[in-house]
């Protein structure tokens, strides 16, 4: 009888429970923790590499890394891997495509919302125990308003749907390399240039991968061609919004505001983000539109159930080198 192989996995980055549990009920696999002082020696064993978005993996991780096969990402982005350099070491990296779709595009109508009916504003003012007069705290609402989608991915069609089938909006979308099944039984208004949506439309909702292609893809020109009172949404990646430009805008009172889920230097914190802060008119999260409980469970064990599979030799989803 053959010996059953054995293998080990590092954790580098925080998961839920569930993923933990899993990948340490697997008899065959010996797992090293995030907190485990070992964690720092994970490129001379790890056979397999679970992580989120906290590490970064560049070529000389990879080139460092004698036993490594396969890297599996919890999420969609992979902006802190070096794919070229996992490609060039014949390591595997996966990710879980789809699986936080629901609760990214959640965030999403969150954030707009909040910013719509002016939830924050009027919260942070009631706190401070001024007495909010009515009159002069309208909001807007988003019932038949018109939304702009940029990026017809998984998250983009969902969002799109959902303000469709909640608020009766009127659907703008800009997707120039999405396949023409991406569109199948959608009602909306496609264009060919970004320009055209930002025109018209009441809220933009950032639904792109961070590429050398869409880093400041929102930036001066495309923040002064948006309405006066437009919402601007990035739960996409920071750096697809020029910041700077962001900055400017809201100073200069251009726009009705922005709700960033992502930015450029994560989590956002005072001493970098305070003078975006200063308006009342912005939201800040810390990355947490795939933070539900649900879908923390979900993707977590999907990631252990991938990195098994590249292990052992079967076939896995989520297949990027
Ligand atoms: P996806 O790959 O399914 O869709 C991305 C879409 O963007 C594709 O259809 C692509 O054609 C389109 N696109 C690329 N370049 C474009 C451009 N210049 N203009 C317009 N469209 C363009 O990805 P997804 O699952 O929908 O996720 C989208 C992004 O959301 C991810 O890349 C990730 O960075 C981000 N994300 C954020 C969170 C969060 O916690 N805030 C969670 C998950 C994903």
């Amino acid at each position: 009888m053959g010996s059953i192989q054995q293998f080990k996995i590092y954790v580098l980055d925080p998961f839920h429970q569930d993923a933990i549990d899993l990948v340490q009920s697997l008899p065959h696999v010996q797992v090293i923790l995030p907190d485990d002082p070992q964690k720092t020696y994970w490129h001379a064993d790890a056979d397999g590499i679970m992580i989120r978005s906290d590490s970064r993996l560049t070529e000389e991780d990879f080139a460092k890394a004698a036993c490594l096969r396969a890297v599996v990402k919890q999420g969609v982005g992979v902006d802190n891997i070096d794919l070229a350099g996992a490609k060039k070491h014949g390591i595997a990296v996966h990710n879980t495509p789809a699986l936080n779709s629901e609760s990214v595009a959640e965030l999403s109508m969150a954030l707009t919302l909040t910013l719509s009916r002016r939830v924050s504003e009027i919260d942070r003012a009631v706190r401070s125990g001024q007495r909010v007069v009515r009159s002069t705290m309208l909001s807007t609402s988003m019932f038949r308003k018109r939304v702009g989608v940029v990026g017809m991915g998984n998250i983009g069609k969902i969002v799109a749907q959902k303000w469709i089938g909640a608020f009766e909006c009127e659907i703008v979308a800009y997707d120039p390399y999405a396949p023409a099944d991406a569109w199948k039984g959608l009602n909306h208004i496609r264009v060919d240039a970004l320009d055209k949506l930002l025109k018209d439309v009441d809220v933009v909702t950032l639904h792109v991968p961070l590429l050398e292609s869409t880093r400041g893809l929102i930036s001066d020109h495309e923040l002064s061609i948006m309405k006066d009172n437009a919402i601007l949404v990035n739960c996409a990646r920071g750096g697809v919004v020029d910041e700077k430009a962001l900055l400017r805008a809201l100073d200069e009172k251009k726009m009705g505001g922005a709700a960033l889920d992502v930015m450029e230097i994560e989590p956002p914190t005072l001493d970098v983000y305070g003078e975006f802060l200063k308006h009342e008119n912005v939201i800040m999260t810390p990355h947490i539109g795939g933070s539900t409980k649900e879908n923390q469970s979900r993707t977590g064990r999907a990631v252990v159930e991938t990195l098994m599979d590249v292990l052992e030799g079967r076939e896995a989803g989520g297949k990027l080198v």
